[in-house]
């Protein structure tokens, strides 16, 4: 791992000023309040005035209506969305999706969806999960049966985060009841402003909006069907590697810009938090730093956020979750029971800011793959061990 400061020519500091002055006039308050009150992950106006600037497929070439930013820029760009709450959760789903489009979609995906993909005008949500197959993704039941040009898809996805938002869902459906599991799926582009789609929300324990998405017989044309018939196991596991970082090679030393899969930034956000908190004084003067067990605190949680911050790939993914999920109790122990106050509620601490994190770190552990499967994978990707016996 390299540890040298990442080095800014006069033209990515440039870069970076015009960036971050094009957020502060679109970040608004409004745009904050309203993705605190609705927790959906998008802001479609946003979506576009990024997209007019090739910022929604930012490494795409200008050509191809992204803005051409090498990785670096691109590093810039995704920490600045995250250091100012942006809701970017539908921008990732999108942005995975469009790259396993790009290599598996037809003609007419790549030709017609993906450059408004790109202008920021389609979003495309992820429909792997269903009520009876999570970790255990290949389980899928939803079906998607031949019927002239088209398809018909049936069947219930669950946690599909963003459907109120998007054009499309990147359903992973059953095409082969008899094959075995993994060799009988297909994954399709199905539309989701048709009769046959009823999205329902589900809301989450950290107040995020998420859907139930339930499918009647949806048509599906030929054309939007991505990758092979029956291969649907390589084609979405490219989408679910995009959404890990694991295809990211990381050719200038800059750590992958998918942040979804690890939380090491939100930690530091933690912490920053806690810090704010215990410099702050009281109404007696005092303040929380000037105890010695609260600096003790401090220092450990500033140990773990750089333990966190320095460990890869997918152990980096368990231990900034399960740092999270720790440091999220323990600040709520240090702050006392005023920190259980949720926000906009008489005497919230940092207007509810601990009550909040220690909610949303519990939902870190579960998306894009649990911790336990990311162990799995630990054990047999990384240190090889073998596969359990069946
Ligand atoms: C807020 C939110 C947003 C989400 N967004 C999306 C989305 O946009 N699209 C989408 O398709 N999905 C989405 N998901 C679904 C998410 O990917 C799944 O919840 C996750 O993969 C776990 O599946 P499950 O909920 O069915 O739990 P299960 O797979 O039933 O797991 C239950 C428990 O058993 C453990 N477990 C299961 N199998 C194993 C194993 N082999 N070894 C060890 N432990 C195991 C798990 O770790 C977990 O603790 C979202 C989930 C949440 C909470």
């Amino acid at each position: 791992m390299n540890f040298d400061p990442i080095p800014l020519s006069d033209g990515d500091m440039e870069f970076w000023l015009e960036l971050r002055a094009l957020l502060d006039e679109l970040v608004t308050e409004e745009v904050l309040e309203q993705e605190r009150r609705t927790g959906s992950g998008h802001c479609q106006p946003l979506h576009e005035a990024l997209g007019r600037r090739g910022l929604v497929l930012s490494t795409w070439p200008r050509s191809r209506g992204g803005a051409g930013l090498t990785r670096l820029r691109e590093y810039l760009l995704e920490r600045e969305l995250l250091e100012r709450d942006v809701p970017t959760v539908t921008r990732t789903t999108t942005l995975n999706v469009a790259l396993t489009l790009d290599k598996w979609g037809s003609e007419h995906a790549r030709g017609e969806i993906l450059p408004r993909v790109a202008a920021g005008h389609v979003c495309i949500c992820l429909g792997y999960t269903e009520p009876e197959s999570g970790s255990d993704m290949a389980a899928a039941r939803c079906r998607a049966v031949r019927d002239g040009d088209s398809w018909l898809v049936t069947g219930q996805k669950m946690f599909t985060t963003g459907a109120q938002h998007c054009q499309y869902s990147f359903v992973l459906a059953r095409t082969d009841q008899q094959a075995p599991k993994h060799r009988g799926l297909t994954m399709f582009l199905v539309p989701l402003q048709t009769p046959q789609v009823e999205v329902q929300a589900v809301r989450t324990l950290s107040g995020e909006r998420s859907n139930i998405v339930f499918y009647d017989g949806a048509r599906v044309p030929d054309t939007l069907r991505v990758g092979p018939v029956n291969a649907g196991w390589t084609t979405v596991n490219d989408a679910v590697a995009a959404e890990h970082g694991i295809i990211d090679d990381s050719p200038e030393g800059i750590p992958p810009t998918d942040f979804g899969g690890r939380y090491d930034f939100e930690l530091r956000r933690l912490l920053d938090d806690a810090l704010r908190w215990a410099t702050e004084a009281g109404p007696d003067g005092r303040r929380p730093i000037d105890d010695p067990a609260v600096r003790r605190r401090l220092a450990q949680a500033s140990v773990d956020y750089e333990l966190a911050l320095s460990t890869p790939g997918h152990l980096g993914r368990v231990s900034s979750s399960l740092q999270l999920i720790h440091w999220s109790s323990e600040f709520l122990d240090m702050v006392g029971p005023a920190g259980c106050i949720p926000r906009g509620r008489p005497g919230a601490v940092l207007d509810g800011r601990f009550e909040w994190w220690h909610r949303f770190a519990q939902g870190t552990a579960i998306y894009g793959g649990t911790t336990d499967i990311f162990r799995t994978m630990i054990a047999q990707r990384d240190l090889g061990l073998p596969r359990p016996p069946r």
